[in-house]
Formats: structure tokens, sequence, C-alpha cells
């Protein structure tokens, strides 16, 4: 571990709001005797502010702005084009604010200011993309009988709960949300309660871009008290969740016993399959990306990388090289690469995968601790672990840290059957200069998307979810469409047909 230059630091300076309410239609509304949770910043753990929390009077309260917005305002009324221009000063905005929502973020979790802006481009170019979508929809027709004409279009479906992780606060929200309102739906929003420091701006500034109030309102609070209140409110018509497996299923229970349509984006424990034919300098790079960006903490790590036999060795004892020369540090220093992970009780969640590898067996290759020299702050040592199998817990369990657990093999058939040999399926990432052994991979990998000799490159008109436990649903172009829009289909005669002939005698 390198310790990052305190030369390279450049912390902007923006104020931080002593106590963060939520905001329900078009203004801040903070609950009169509502609960406070202390919001952290991991790289000190100093409170910067507190969170009241909504109660479920505060989420009804939302619910009915949003349910108002959507049945009398004019969002699902507007012509396209004017819900595009909405949508694209929001991304104007929030481009214009990006120095300010990247100190809050970069404050709140303790991603680099560095990953983080790159998560603002992100979540601008969720507006802009969204905007573009929907100018592109339009309806079908359809005259299997010649003397009817019978068309389909797409209405939005009512008022979404829209709920957020923290691992990519902005990025991740962003996403919920604007996925949901493009069509001329309204929504709630819930962020996690560990970060609300940068949505709540965010949602201000959607509103400074004028978007009209009670299309998106915020609630904030833990998710066994507002997200709870939000999912089972009975105006809530559908649930765009994004987190952990665990909650998705709770979600999914809730929303079924209503009959409401949900889409979940959950955990992932993805194989990053290397083999001997591979560019193996791209391979390490990438299995380095693979685990380590975003502080470990990202859905879509690369985090079970199989090496086969022939190779695995030395690729591990380099990988641990690399690892070893990884800068962690202060999340505002531009030589930084890993910042302090997100909250105490994650750290040590993270940390007791360590004891957990050392238990089953599995070799530490590097790592495994609290990084040294930080008199406070929630630092790990990036870390990674060779496990005896791949029915090792650190092999089988999303760990979301900077924990990479290691496996090898011989074959492409023993390669796929251990990638497939998980709870999880949201992403693969395959390593080879062999076609044949890509494409065996690319077809039997159960995985929503594989990425080929690249890492994490989000294509956002394609489909992107999981099979199995990492989810149900995709975000992405027409997944989106009809996830967030009903299909309704219209008959009408083109000549003057008889209906039926009941009491006429
Ligand atoms: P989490 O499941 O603990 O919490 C996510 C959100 O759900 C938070 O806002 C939380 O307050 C809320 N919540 C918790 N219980 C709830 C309940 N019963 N009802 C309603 N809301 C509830 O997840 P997390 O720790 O915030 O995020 C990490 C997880 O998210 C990881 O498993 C990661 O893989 C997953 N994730 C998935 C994707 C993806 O696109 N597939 C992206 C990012 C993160």
């Amino acid at each position: 571990m390198k310790t990052a230059d305190a030369a390279g630091t450049s912390r902007p300076e923006f104020a931080i709001p002593a106590r963060i309410p939520s905001f329900i239609h078009g203004q801040a509304a903070l609950c009169e005797a509502g609960y406070d949770i202390p919001v952290i910043n991991p790289a000190t753990e100093e409170t910067i502010s507190h969170l009241r929390e909504a109660d479920a009077a505060q989420v009804d309260a939302a619910v009915r702005s949003a349910r108002d917005a959507f049945e009398h305002g004019p969002w699902p009324r507007m012509d396209v084009d004017q819900r595009k221009d909405v949508l694209y000063g929001i991304r104007d905005i929030l481009r214009a604010n990006s120095a300010e929502l990247g100190y809050l973020e970069t404050m709140n979790t303790g991603l680099t200011l560095a990953n983080i802006e790159r998560h603002i481009e992100r979540m601008a170019k969720n507006f802009e993309f969204f905007a573009e979508v929907i100018s592109t929809v339009s309806g079908e027709t359809y005259t299997q009988d010649s003397r009817y004409l019978t068309y389909v279009t797409r209405q939005p479906k009512g008022v979404g709960a829209m709920i957020a992780p923290w691992n990519a606060p902005l990025a991740l929200a962003s996403m919920r949300v604007v996925t949901c309102i493009a069509f001329g739906n309204t929504c709630v929003l819930k962020p996690s309660e560990y970060t609300p420091l940068s949505i709540y701006r965010m949602v201000e500034l959607m509103h400074e871009a004028g978007l009209p109030p009670g299309v998106v309102n915020l609630v904030n609070g833990r998710g066994a008290v507002t997200g709870t209140s939000l999912v089972s409110h009975p105006e809530i018509d559908m649930v765009g969740f994004t987190g952990g497996t665990e909650t998705g299923k709770a979600i999914m229970s809730a929303a079924g016993k209503a009959l409401k349509p949900a889409i979940l984006e959950l955990g992932g424990k993805s194989a990053n399959i290397i083999f001997a034919s591979a560019d193996l300098e791209r391979a390490l790079d990438g299995a380095l990306t693979g685990i380590f960006a975003n502080n470990g903490q990202q859905c879509l790590a690369g985090s079970r990388i199989l090496v086969q036999k022939t190779i695995a060795e030395e690729f591990m004892q380099r990988f641990a090289e690399r690892a070893r020369n990884i800068r962690v540090g202060d999340p505002f220093d531009s030589a930084t690469e890993i910042g302090p992970l997100c909250y105490r009780g994650h750290m040590e969640r993270v940390l007791s995968y360590a004891e957990i590898a050392r238990a089953d067996g599995a070799r530490v290759l590097v790592g495994g601790e609290r990084a040294p020299g930080f008199d406070r702050g929630l630092y790990v040592l990036p870390t990674a672990v060779h496990a005896p199998s791949n029915r090792s817990r650190v092999a089988q369990e999303e760990i979301f840290g900077p924990f990479a657990t290691f496996l090898s093999f011989d074959t492409t058939d023993e390669a796929i059957s251990i990638a497939n040999d998980s709870n999880f399926g949201l992403v693969a990432y395959v390593w080879s200069d062999d076609l044949p052994t890509v494409m065996r991979c690319s077809r039997d990998i159960r995985a929503g998307t594989v990425w080929v000799n690249t890492p994490m490159m989000r294509e956002l008109r394609a489909p992107f979810g999981g099979f199995k436990e990492s989810g149900i649903g995709r975000d992405g172009m027409n997944d989106s469409l009809h996830f967030f829009t009903e299909a309704k289909t219209t008959t009408i005669p083109l000549t003057d047909i008889p209906v039926g002939s009941f009491g006429r005698g």
C-alpha cells in the first residue's frame, strides 16, 4: 500500500446542511417528530450532518403528491418535446453544479473524487439518454381482420417507488428516477440512509431546472421505516429497486402482495475468467480494475477471479504485487486509488471475510486487514485470497469491498461450470484471444452481461440486469420502456359492421 501524497489534495469547500429533510411537492419537508440519523464522513468518521427520517405520515404525503402530479399535473400530459427539454435542462444544471455534487458525494461515500466525477457524468448522461429514448417511442398498428384497425399505444403506468443504494448514489438514484419519469410517470425516491447528501441536492437542482412539483419526491430514512412504508403504500403502482439481494426479496414479497410489478437490480459475485490464451497484461489490468474500482463496492465487481492453472500462480503473484502498490488514502487526493469504505459496520463485515477465508483454508495473498498509517477513517487494504474451492464462503457470498477471491481451473468446461455455480448471475468477464473459447463463454455463462477483454463497458441502449438472484427485469432502452409503461390496445371498425342481434327477436 502507498499512502496518497497530501500535496495532490484539492478539496473544494461547499456548505453542508446541518439537517437533511425530505423534499415533497417541490419543497423541503422536515418531519416534525422525526428521528435523526447521523451522516458520516468515512474518511474521518466525523458526523457531518443529520438526516431527519421520514415517518409513515410523511411518506404518505410524498406519495399523495406524486399521485396528484400524475392524475392532474402537466408532466404525464406534456408533449414529448417539452418533457425532453426539462430532462435536457436537468442534465445541464447537474453538470453545471458538478463541483458541489462531487464534493458532497465524496464527503459522504469515501469514493475518490476522480471516481465521483465519472459518476456525475453518468448521472447527466442518464437524463440525456432517456430524453433521447422518449423521442423514439412509437406505437403499433394491426389489421389482421381488414375491417378493423387495431393500434397499440404506450401510456405511463403511474406512481413509482424508487429505492437506491449507497455505493454510487448519484449514478444509481438518477437511473432509478429517470427510467420512471421519462415516460410520464411520477415517483417517490428513497435513497440510502447512509448517503443522503448529494441526492438531496440533485433533487433540489432538478426542480430548479423546471421539473414540476410532485414529479419527483424524496423521502429520507431507513429501509425498515421509510422504505417499507413506501413500498407498501396502496397508491404506489410499481417499484424500482437497486440494492442487496435479501432486501430485494423482502421488497418483492411486499410488492407481490399488492400485485405491484417490481424491477430489481441486485447483488453479484461475478466470475472474471482469465484464460492462458489472453493478453495477460490487459487481463491483469482488467482483473485489478474489476475488483478495486469504486473502492471495491460495486454490484458488477469481478470478485471471483478464475485463472487457468498453467498461469495461475504467476498471475496471482503479479496481482498481489500490484495490489500492494495501490494508493489507499484521502478520497479528495487525486493520487488516491482507493478511499475509505462507506460506514463502519460495512468495513467490519468486509474485514470479517479475511477471518472466514483463513478458517476455510484459503491462502491470503495480500491485505486482509485495516490499512496502516491512518489514525481515523475506514481504510482497508486491497485484499486477495486464493480459495480452496468455489464452495468456500468467500467464493459464494458477496463481500462488496476491495476483496478478490481467486480460484483456478483446467478447461473451458470447468471454468464455465465454476462461473455458473453461484446463486448470482449479474455479469461475467472473459479474457482470451481465442474466438471459440470466447464464444462458448458468451453462450453458456448464465449472467446478464458478458464483458470480453474489457471491464465494465456500459452500453445504455442494451439491457442491464441479472440472472438468478442478481435481479428481475432490466434497465435499458426497450426494457425500461416496457416496464414503465402500460400497453393499451384500441380497436376501431373501419366500416359499419353489425355487432350482434341480442333481443331483436
Ligand atoms: P440494501 O439492500 O441494504 O439497501 C438498498 C436500499 O434499500 C436502501 O435505500 C435501504 O434503505 C433500502 N431498504 C432496506 N430495506 C428495505 C425494505 N425492507 N423496504 C424498502 N427499502 C429497504 O443495499 P445497500 O447495502 O444499500 O447496497 C449494496 C447492495 O446493492 C449490494 O448487494 C450491491 O450488489 C447492490 N447493487 C446492485 C446494483 C445492480 O445494478 N444490480 C447496483 C448497485 C448496488
